[in-house]
């Protein structure tokens, strides 16, 4: 093979659309079916400056706002340039965007100055854009329900990957392999993502040698839907862009709804109950935009356009992960990690709301530039030696110390309680490692006993090889 790309989630289809425009030779794996992943979940939509009201100024302000002082500002600005790009070259391509009259309809979402989000078939665009790309993706191959065991690495250099197909276990040598497996915020019992989203691959390229950064930093979703037989149904924030509220149980407002998530998340646990209303905004507008939300929460006996929605925040987004390059590139050499597996500081320490796909966007089509200038120079190697596949042994019990005690908001006693427990070497642990180590508060990161930010954390938290050590942030 030229190149494997584990994960069929936005990132992972884009590198291998823009790959096949160099090698047929690309293989795309993943744990379940093709389209169970984050990316088809996604609602929101896209971030990106296109609008006439907007420039790649404001976008990057506002990421760097939003990031709370731990963005890597010289990344950001690529990131929303290279945005830019990709996102103009996939609507010339014909990508099924939704349009206002004849221009690309745009919408605003927290933290946003401006409207900059750009959706497909209303909330459906991870779906559309995943069905999108496997359309265009005739003669590449695809291996589904096929999991990654672990990675071949010999001196610092990646030559595979060790895969299982129901009780088979095999490799495939291959010039390139790219991680586009997603983050970790399955690992949470209350959670919007799927099942396959644990990060057991993140963990398979730390035990190979990657570092690991940013694990405490996660982006819980504010208006989660819990249903009766347990489904959760991510209220998107554009609702709240167009004018939705938050209401207590006394029916009071609370908090500027148009706030970051993290801002609106911490309001609502420090509130006892919590309901969307959306019975403001023009019923026409919910049943065109909304429509899909509207026949779910139909389902379970709830009008979006007249009743009040209960709803709790979830875990929602990894921020941290690999620490890579915007191009993917790793610590090891043709190894490359794309989308929300990597941590590249462009989200600092909170994600702006709908930057995570234009990211998978940014990373895939770097990532598959950087790859296409190698692709003749390096060799097809087979190389022979006993590889330890490492377990990744994640426990229900453990599972739950992340819901109570490294939720919204943490505190070090408890977090020093909950490490005594965790008897894996697994991300959980390392979760509550940096978490209780960040002695402040900081984006996403909230800690009642320093409620504070503090300028001596202006670092990135990272574990390599058991090792926890600190980076200072570049000023
Ligand atoms: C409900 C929901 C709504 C969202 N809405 C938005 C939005 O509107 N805008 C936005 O910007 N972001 C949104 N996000 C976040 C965004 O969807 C994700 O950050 C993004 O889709 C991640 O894409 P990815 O390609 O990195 O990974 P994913 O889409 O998560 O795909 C991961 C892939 O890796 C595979 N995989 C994982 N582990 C293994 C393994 N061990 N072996 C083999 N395969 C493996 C999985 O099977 C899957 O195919 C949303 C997330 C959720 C959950």
């Amino acid at each position: 093979m030229d190149v494997v790309i584990v994960g069929s989630g936005i990132s992972g289809l884009f590198c291998a659309y823009k790959l096949s425009k160099f090698t047929k030779n690309i293989l795309v794996i993943s744990k379940g079916s093709i389209n169970l992943s984050n990316s088809y979940w996604a609602q929101g939509g896209i971030a990106v400056a296109i609008g006439s009201k907007d420039s790649l100024e404001f976008h990057y302000r506002d990421t760097i706002k939003a990031g709370d002082g731990l963005c890597d500002e010289e990344r950001v600005k690529k990131f929303v340039h290279v945005g830019k790009e990709v996102v103009l070259e996939l609507i010339n391509e014909g990508a099924p965007f939704d349009r206002d009259n004849d221009e690309i309809g745009l919408s605003i979402e927290g933290g946003h100055s401006v409207a900059r989000i750009i959706h497909s078939g209303g909330i459906q665009t991870g779906k559309n854009l995943t069905n999108y790309l496997i359309q265009s993706l005739k003669e590449v191959n695809f291996l589904e329900n096929t999991k990654l065991l672990g990675l071949i690495v010999k001196n610092n250099r990646v030559y595979g990957v060790i895969l299982q197909r129901d009780n088979e276990i095999f490799r495939i040598y291959s010039k390139f392999v790219v991680l586009a497996t997603g983050g970790a915020s399955g690992l949470y019992l209350r959670t919007t993502n799927p099942y396959t989203a644990t990060g057991d691959a993140m963990f398979i390229a730390y035990k190979s040698g990657l570092t690991l950064e940013n694990l405490e930093f996660i982006q819980f979703h504010p208006t989660v839907f819990f249903a009766p037989d347990n489904s959760r149904i991510l209220i998107s924030e554009a609702i709240r862009g167009d004018g939705a509220i938050l209401l207590n149980e006394k029916g009071e407002r609370f908090i500027d709804e148009k706030e970051t998530r993290d801002k609106v998340s911490r309001a609502i646990v420090l509130q006892n109950k919590v309901y969307l209303y959306a019975g403001n905004i023009d019923k026409g507008l919910i049943l065109e935009k909304y429509s899909y939300l509207y026949n779910l929460l139909k389902f379970y006996g709830y009008d979006l356009t007249k009743d009040k929605i209960p709803i709790k925040p979830s875990a929602h987004y990894f921020i941290g992960g690999i620490k890579s390059n915007l191009d993917g590139t790793t610590e090891i050499k043709n190894l490359y990690t794309i989308g929300e597996v990597s941590s590249t500081r462009i989200h600092g320490a909170n994600r702006l709301a709908s930057n995570s796909l234009l990211e998978c966007l940014v990373m895939a089509k770097l990532c598959a530039m950087d790859i296409s200038k190698k692709l003749k120079r390096v060799k097809l190697r087979e190389i022979y030696y006993n590889e330890n596949i490492e377990s990744y042994v994640v426990s229900h019990e453990e599972r739950e110390l992340l819901d109570r005690y490294c939720f919204i908001i943490r505190d070090g006693d408890n977090l020093k309680r909950a490490l005594k427990k965790i008897k894996n070497e697994n991300l959980i642990k390392y979760i509550f490692e940096f978490a209780l180590r960040r002695e402040e508060s900081r984006g996403v990161h909230y800690r009642i006993d320093f409620p504070n930010k503090d300028d001596k954390f202006l670092c990135y938290f990272q574990v390599k090889r058991g090792e926890i050590t600190l980076e200072k942030k570049k000023t």
